[in-house]
């Protein structure tokens, strides 16, 4: 009961990707990078906490390899790249206006397709995004 409650939490995290920064290094990870506790042990990134003996007998590392660590940041960036590119075609769209007919009319059809679609598309594929992630994460 007490392993789900903490996945939930986890995953809830990841979803708003909170990427606290590490008390040692001053780098930014997400939150399942960071070891688990108080104290000395408090904020501390798992790359820090092997690099300084903290971490507990028997407990695994979390570090990733280059390569799953560059399958989870394209991961990352394919899921919000289409909030990305809407907020840039909102900034762009609200800043020239509709000073070139007929084209910031498509422009302004075209946004707000993107803007309908992406939060749907985004809830649509959460499953396999989880699925994923979950694949990735050692
Ligand atoms: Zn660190």
């Amino acid at each position: 009961m007490h392993s789900t409650a903490v996945l939930k939490t986890s995953l809830l995290m990841v979803g708003l990707s909170i990427m606290p920064t590490c008390r040692m290094c001053t780098q930014n990870y997400p939150v399942n990078q960071f070891v688990k506790g108080n104290g000395p042990r408090y904020l501390v990134c798992a790359r820090c906490a092997v690099e300084h003996d903290m971490m507990a007998p028997g407990e695994t590392p979390l570090l990733y390899s280059d390569e799953v660590a560059r399958a989870r940041l394209s991961l990352f960036s394919r899921r919000y790249r289409p909030w990305v590119l809407m907020i840039l075609g909102w900034t762009l769209f609200l800043s020239m206006g509709r000073s070139i007919p007929p084209w910031s009319t498509l422009f302004l059809i075209v946004l707000i397709i993107l803007t309908l679609t992406t939060p749907v598309r985004h809830f649509m594929t959460r499953t396999k995004f989880n699925s994923e992630l979950s694949r990735l994460s050692p």
